[in-house]
């Protein structure tokens, strides 16, 4: 059976299966589980449901493709919420690590003429305020900051994981996507930052979710899958 409109639910699962692929990580249940924060059983049942509702196939290894459909929806779904965040940031003025939760709930309601405006609305942004591409095909792949050596310099490009805890966290810190600094120690405890004179200082399991574009750059990793993990409180207080 098909459908021309996904659940919510199903909308949320397909959104974290393109985040999981866009940063270079198979979706396997485990990995979904791990990024919802959901139990094994839960996301197998919902799998079930994509399958029979034609979003996704198994690959051979178990692993999950998309459909063409269901990569269009999944691909939709993502350009409303990247969008719902640009316009929440720029036109309503709501502060950057306060936008991921409202764009979770706005971006399932949202009518193709409300994304019309929007997207005149926020003129030449091409990032939702994290650094994730609204539109896909101009995504830099970057490296992780808790690879990058000291003495390198660097921009940060985006931040992998929208927690909202752990985007407080970052901008407590005074990071933000499009700073550009020097990486001046990493290690065991964290990664410092000079940017502007200023030191800027964090935790190297939040550093695992920053990536950047560095000079000279490491070699490109994956993120890891716990560093995506979106719901949860492992980067709290
Ligand atoms: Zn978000
Ligand atoms: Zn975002």
């Amino acid at each position: 059976m098909s459908h021309d409109h996904a659940t919510v639910a199903e909308e949320e699962y397909l959104e974290i299966m393109f985040w999981l692929e866009e940063a270079g990580l198979s979706i396997t249940g485990a990995n979904i589980a791990r990024a919802m924060q959901l139990s094994p059983p839960t996301v197998h049942e919902m799998i079930g449901r994509l399958e029979r509702d034609g979003y996704v196939t198994r690959a051979e290894d178990k692993s999950l493709l998309f459909t063409g459909e269901g990569r269009e929806h999944a691909q939709a779904i993502v350009r409303r919420h990247r969008l719902i965040e640009r316009f929440l940031t720029d036109v309503l003025g709501i502060p950057w690590d306060e936008v991921h939760e409202e764009a979770e709930r706005l971006e399932h309601a949202m009518s193709p003429v409300l994304e019309e405006r929007m997207l005149e609305a926020i003129g030449d942004a091409k990032t939702c305020p994290h650094g994730h591409p609204i539109v896909e095909g101009v995504r830099e792949h970057g490296a992780l900051l808790a690879d990058v050596e000291p003495g390198a310099s660097v921009l940060v490009l985006r931040f992998e994981n929208e927690a909202e805890e752990l985007l407080h966290y970052l901008k407590r810190a005074g990071m933000r996507p499009g700073l550009d600094g020097e990486v001046e120690s990493s290690d065991d405890e964290g990664v410092v930052v000079i940017s502007a004179g200023e030191r800027l200082s964090i935790t190297r399991s939040v550093a695992e979710t920053v990536s950047v574009r560095a000079d000279p750059a490491p070699p490109p990793r994956a993120p890891l899958p716990e560093a995506l993990v979106i719901s949860s409180d492992r980067y709290g207080r």
